[in-house]
């Protein structure tokens, strides 16, 4: 079944996100557990909410969420106090996952602001280290990105590295989410040929490690570094391009977030859309190639 959703925000509560991604046809969604741009948690939500959202998820076959990470985190800053910072917050939130029984959690790798990709990745792979425990029931994404300023994430060689440096007995509960602007952007033809780019994510990370794609199209050209959502099929990736994402056997079976620029409405548009143009027959699959 196809497993499409998208962001939503928590203001309204969580059994709300709920009732909303099943408004709009989605069968999973992402939202921000804390605040993205401040340093203040999102009021804590309570313990009933909470307990709305998970049975609504066990009564409509929804899929655990995934929490996005604030943009205010940087594991791979040159400040102790960022990287301290980043670290405790992201475990603090890790925690409270473990009551969704399966989630995922997504974050921004960082940005080595100068230091050097080596020692970024180095942060990065440290925090982990420190953070990630072997029962737990989350899967930590590094997040594909666009290679904005010094953003560490910006080929799949800079997340294989991380992944590397994580220790064995934690290395599981690690994953990539691609986001298909990103890599669209960081000069990937994922809608093109997105066999070529899936085989290369194989080669270097090895497929196993993905585990969700943020749906985005492009305003930029591909390669641009840019990071500037378009609406599905309004953008450089295309409509063409979006559906051999969708339906590409690689992907098929991942669960798909939009994060395009769009009120709840809109989302359900693109939904509606991306159903359309999913081939859901064993037979679709093999005439797609
Ligand atoms: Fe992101
Ligand atoms: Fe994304
Ligand atoms: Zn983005």
């Amino acid at each position: 079944m196809f497993a499409v959703g998208c962001h939503l925000s928590t203001e309204g509560g969580y059994r709300s996100m709920g009732e909303r991604i099943l408004s709009v046809g989605g069968r999973t969604f992402q939202f921000f557990a804390k605040n993205p741009k401040g340093r203040t948690p999102v009021k804590p939500p309570e313990p009933e909410d909470i307990e709305g959202l998970c049975r609504i998820i066990r009564e409509n076959g929804l899929l655990p969420p995934l929490a996005h990470a604030p943009y205010t985190y940087n594991p791979a800053s040159e400040k102790e106090s960022v990287r301290e910072y980043s670290r405790d917050s992201m475990r603090k939130e890790l925690e409270f996952l473990e009551v969704f029984d399966g989630a995922m959690y997504n974050f921004h790798p960082g940005c080595h602001v100068g230091q050097g990709v080596e020692q970024g990745i180095a942060y990065i792979s440290d925090m982990l280290n420190a953070i990630l425990w072997p029962e737990m029931k989350t899967t930590v994404l590094l997040e594909t990105m666009a290679g904005k300023g010094t953003e560490i994430g910006r080929n799949f060689e800079e997340l294989r590295a991380v992944i590397d440096a994580v220790r064995p007995e934690v290395r599981d509960c690690v994953g990539v989410c691609l986001d298909t602007c990103h890599v669209h952007d960081g000069g990937y033809p994922i809608g093109e040929d997105t066999d070529g780019v899936l085989d290369e994510f194989d080669r270097v990370i090895g497929l196993h490690r993905l585990r969700a794609v943020h749906l985005n199209d492009s305003m930029n050209p591909m390669g641009a570094a840019k990071d500037r959502h378009a609406k599905i099929g309004e953008g450089y990736i295309g409509m063409v391009g979006i559906a051999r994402i969708v339906n590409h056997p690689a992907l098929r079976k991942l669960p798909f977030y939009l994060e395009t620029p769009n009120d709840l409405l809109g989302y359900g548009k693109e939904i509606a859309l991306l159903k359309n143009v999913r081939n859901e027959t064993e037979k679709g699959v093999s005439d797609n190639g």
